[in-house]
């Protein structure tokens, strides 16, 4: 077995673990089934990958989220490790190949989205795949009290009859003891043994705010506080109005929202990763797989929906180390948005009915089909067609995600793809009579390889500017060979995914459950609430407040929270009003020099006397003359 600080540094180039990393790392190696509780940024990937590079076999990944997905097996690839990624947006012949070439290929890891994992196509090549690890990333999905419960999360435990000597490791960024205790009975952790760091972050400066003026106050943190912030809001028109405002005022900022075409969110991603944009404003679609160092502060301009979100979403501060600001801004109206908000996001039974049917039949599902089909969506399109509100569809779309119908997905920065499906001497063949493709296809082969063995990702505009053709040319040629199934051409979308995770049923005899609803919504509400708590609490410590929440135990106040500094305040006043007085009684018998006053008051700081005397002075308490304090009559 390698040593798992050698393989940190050859992959990573880092040269020691964080605090838990080893722990976590030996118990996985030691064959137990972990759990491993580590903040945002943490570096909770490490945890499985450097075991897994550790011994041989392939490490099994479950995560709930394309995106998620493709970025990380790209991180793994930059780093020269093989990896692949199953997802749900893959159509059939591409996840065959797929697997094909993980059986075969002594590949390291094995991202799969949790509805492909009973599949056909999974389960009889599951031996083969030579599985020495599953881990379960965003493992508190699996729990209904998690603030992200998804149905397909718990057909994991099934692996555990196929698999029964391979051990699991489950990772999340926030859990409280209810979800840990949840997430190790269904998983069914055999020889449990869980890890849960301090979700402490010390140079994290957590800031509430209450402000009627929420843009003046924003103007002024970007002001005051240098370098680079994202800017969290509730709805898409406030990302771009906002960001409106700040460029008016020459601060480079820029909007950022799930609405906007996959092309755009990653130029935007781009430039404020690399500094072009210094304040992102975002709703919450921003910030999953970021990894920038030196944010100094985020701001939430709205309540988010819990303090998990929040955590996350302010835990993007800071992750270099040195002090963050996470400012919540607030005023008493937007409790009462955000629990209309809670109310909102759970339409009526028939509504929900009513937005499954129409998706059914855009899509054209035949009842009794469709399970593990997925398709772009394009929500305004389907909502003109049927006269639907586009709130309410999103928000079936959600409850129907718990029930497990459908899943909605972004998937992220996913590049075009081709295949090619000819065999090498058929398609030099097909070039001599088409001479009219040949410019494409070997251009194709002379900048891609393995076209023949699996599906590789091509940048349109890369390869067009090589060949001297404009880009719709090219993907003309590509459509055209794809239809003549010379190649599987699969452009890049720009739409979320929606997927189907069951067969399509009657709308009438969709089964949603009375208590899963009643029981989603209270947690919603109950989650609300915590939110709204720690927002209006203005005597307790907010990094205590937030970790009482996740049922952390030994927590000291911050001293750097607006309470704390409050507190510090108030005590300071209290000591100098007192200081004050004792020095007027003093004075008020000879005046006394500066140092004779300070060496009097020798249990008090230096700098308190001096203070105290400005002020005293500034009152015109006294004055000073010939190098003496003497008190005024
Ligand atoms: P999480 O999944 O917990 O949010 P990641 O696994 O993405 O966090 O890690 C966050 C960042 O921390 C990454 O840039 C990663 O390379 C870095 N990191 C993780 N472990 C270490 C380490 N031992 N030393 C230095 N950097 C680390």
């Amino acid at each position: 077995m390698a040593n798992t600080l050698e393989i940190l540094a050859k992959y990573w180039r880092h040269t020691a673990f964080r605090p838990g990393q080893e722990e976590i790392i030996n118990s996985v190696l030691a064959g137990k089934d972990t759990l491993a509780l580590l903040p945002t940024g943490g570096g909770k990937s490490i945890c499985f990958q450097v075991p897994a590079l550790a011994q041989k076999g392939l490490c099994l990944v479950i995560s709930p989220l394309i995106a998620l997905m493709n970025d990380q097996v790209e991180n793994l690839k930059q780093r020269g490790i093989k990896a692949m990624a199953i997802t749900s947006a893959m159509n059939w012949h591409e996840i065959r190949i797929a697997f094909m070439n993980c059986i075969n290929g002594e590949y390291k890891f094995l991202y799969i989205s949790p509805e492909r994992l009973h599949t056909e196509v999974f389960l009889k090549n599951l031996h083969d795949l030579k599985i020495s690890m599953i881990a379960v990333d965003e493992a508190h999905c699996i729990s209904q009290w998690g603030y992200d419960f998804r149905p397909s999360y718990l057909k994991i435990a099934e692996l555990r009859d196929l698999l029964p000597k391979v051990p699991i490791i489950a990772l999340t960024a926030s859990a409280t003891d209810k979800v840990i205790e949840d997430i190790q009975q269904r998983l069914e952790f055999v020889k449990p043994s869980v890890f849960k760091s301090t979700f402490a972050r010390k140079n994290l400066h957590y800031i509430v705010q209450y402000e009627d003026d929420k843009i003046g106050r924003l103007f002024s943190i970007c002001n005051k506080i240098e370098g680079t912030g994202i800017v969290y809001v509730r709805n898409r028109r406030k990302t771009v109005e906002i960001a409106e405002i700040l460029k008016q005022y020459n601060i480079k900022a820029d909007f950022y929202h799930a609405g906007l075409k996959a092309d755009e969110r990653q130029r935007k991603q781009a430039d404020w990763i690399n500094n072009k944009t210094r304040i992102i404003v975002s709703t919450n679609a921003f910030g999953m797989g970021i990894d920038k160092p030196d944010v100094r502060f985020v701001v939430h301009m709205d309540l988010p929906d819990s303090l998990e979100a929040y955590f996350q979403e302010a835990g993007r501060g800071g992750r270099d180390g040195n002090v963050s600001y996470a400012v919540l801004l607030f005023q008493q109206m937007d409790a009462e948005n955000l629990l209309q908000s809670v109310e909102q996001s759970f339409p009526q039974f028939d509504e929900v009915k009513q937005s499954y049917q129409a998706i059914a039949n855009y899509f054209q599902i035949a009842i009794g089909a469709g399970n593990g089909m997925s398709f772009d969506f394009n929500l305004e399109v389907i909502c003109n067609n049927y006269k639907l509100k586009p709130v309410t569809m999103f928000n079936s779309i959600r409850f129907l995600e718990k029930e497990g119908y459908l899943s909605l997905q972004d998937n992220g920065y996913e590049q075009s793809k081709v295949m090619i499906l000819f065999h090498k001497q058929d398609l030099y063949n097909f070039e001599i009579k088409h001479p009219k493709f040949e410019k494409v296809l070997k251009g194709l082969l002379r900048n891609y390889g393995g076209l023949f063995e699996e599906h590789v990702h091509i940048n349109e505009f890369v390869l067009a500017k090589r060949l001297l053709i404009s880009v719709p040319e090219l993907e003309d040629q590509l459509r055209r060979l794809t239809k003549l199934e010379v190649i599987e051409y699969i452009p890049k979308s720009q739409l979320p995914k929606l997927i189907f995770t069951a067969n399509r049923v009657d709308a009438k005899r969709l089964e949603l459950s009375p208590e899963n609803y009643k029981l989603l919504k209270k947690t919603a509400q109950e989650r609300a609430d915590s939110v709204i708590r720690y927002a209006t609490d203005k005597n307790v410590c907010r990094n205590r407040l937030l970790l009482t929440y996740f049922d952390e135990t030994t927590i000291e106040d911050c001293g750097n929270c607006d309470v704390c500094l409050k507190r510090k305040r108030d005590v300071h006043n209290v000591e100098l009003h007192s200081l004050s007085t004792q020095i007027l009684n003093v004075l008020h018998n000879h005046p006394h020099k500066l140092d004779d006053l300070v060496s009097l008051f020798y249990r008090f700081d230096k700098a308190l006397v001096v203070e105290s005397i400005n002020e005293l002075a500034e009152a015109n308490e006294i004055k000073i003359d010939k190098n003496k304090m003497v008190k005024i009559k």
